[in-house]
């Protein structure tokens, strides 16, 4: 049977408590949504600059998605199947954007040709592509938090582990989860430092599973062998904080230690990477080896 597929016409621009499903799926359903770039496809040339478009229409995202039988308290597994590339990405610079923004003088935009394994950036360099999704999260619990701010319900993560084969854990604030997704990269580097990747829609192929009776406080990545516990805050320091804070607590809890010994173990084991420095709020992650904790939840 043909797998469900949500087109990009249904689109949130903030992730809030009160949704309205564009579509529902039943839990491990591998479902397929479709993803307009982050710009909502105004960009058809080089000829448009940032500032030409309209950006109250940037960065929707796709959904969102009521999963039947997730309920408020639980905590979700979505699995990445699948990410599909259109074939032009798009960079755009502007003044005062990313953390060189006042030495640009003049905005200006490159369509990219995306192949199967490169990103064109000019006609002799070419880098490996590396598909992620930018913006992915849930209905908050009480707040209305625009799809280009990160948060504990997810949103602008902008964390490049969050691609195939890879899982994301979130806590679930609303009946059916309420799961929306937009802002897809073909290509990122660790803190996204011009403040665009390379911007680009496409589709992707997901499954959600719950988890019954289990707490997280922020998102978490899953991959082969390491959890990216995720945090979000006004400027790095405090994002780091705050993460390591989680972090510690979720190892206390499942492998039953003392708050010093989990301290410790923090230090001594796990590292502190960047993910993104351009939105409102700044994310980091704390990875976490699957030789120090085997399973997110014992
Ligand atoms: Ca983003
Ligand atoms: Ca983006």
């Amino acid at each position: 049977m043909a797998l469900q597929k949500i087109s990009a016409v249904y689109t949130i621009q903030y992730f809030m408590p009160d949704l309205q499903a564009a579509s529902q799926v039943n839990l491990e359903e591998k479902f397929t949504l479709e993803l307009e770039d982050c710009y909502g496809g105004q960009v058809t040339g080089e000829d448009i600059l940032r500032t030409d478009i309209d950006t109250t229409r940037m960065n929707q995202a796709t959904g969102p998605v009521y999963v039947q039988h997730l309920r408020r308290g639980d905590v979700c597994k979505v699995n990445i199947e699948r990410i599909r590339l259109k074939r032009f990405g798009i960079m755009m610079t502007s003044k005062g954007l990313g953390v060189l923004g006042k030495e640009v003088t003049a905005p200006s935009t490159r369509l990219l040709k995306v192949d199967e394994h490169h990103v064109h950036l000019t006609d002799d360099i070419r880098i490996p592509v590396n598909p992620m999704i930018g913006v992915i999260g849930v209905a908050t619990e009480k707040e209305q938090i625009h799809t280009a701010i990160p948060g504990v319900h997810g949103g602008n993560l902008d964390t490049k582990e969050i691609t195939t084969g890879h899982a994301i854990y979130f806590p679930v604030f609303q009946d059916g989860g309420m799961l929306a997704l937009g802002d897809m990269h073909a290509a990122m580097g660790d803190g996204e430092l011009n403040g665009t990747g390379v911007e680009i829609g496409g589709e992707v192929t997901l499954s959600v599973s719950r988890v019954a009776n289990r707490h997280i406080a922020a998102p978490i990545v899953e991959m082969d062998d390491v959890f990216l516990f995720l945090s979000s805050a006004a400027t790095l320091e405090e994002a780091i904080e705050v993460c390591a804070k989680r972090t510690v607590r979720h190892l206390q809890e499942q492998l039953t230690l003392d708050f010093q010994t989990a301290y410790r173990l923090l230090s001594a084991s796990c590292d502190i990477r960047i993910s993104q420095v351009v939105n409102k709020l700044k994310t980091v992650k704390i990875v976490v080896p699957k030789t120090v904790l085997p399973k997110l939840f014992r």
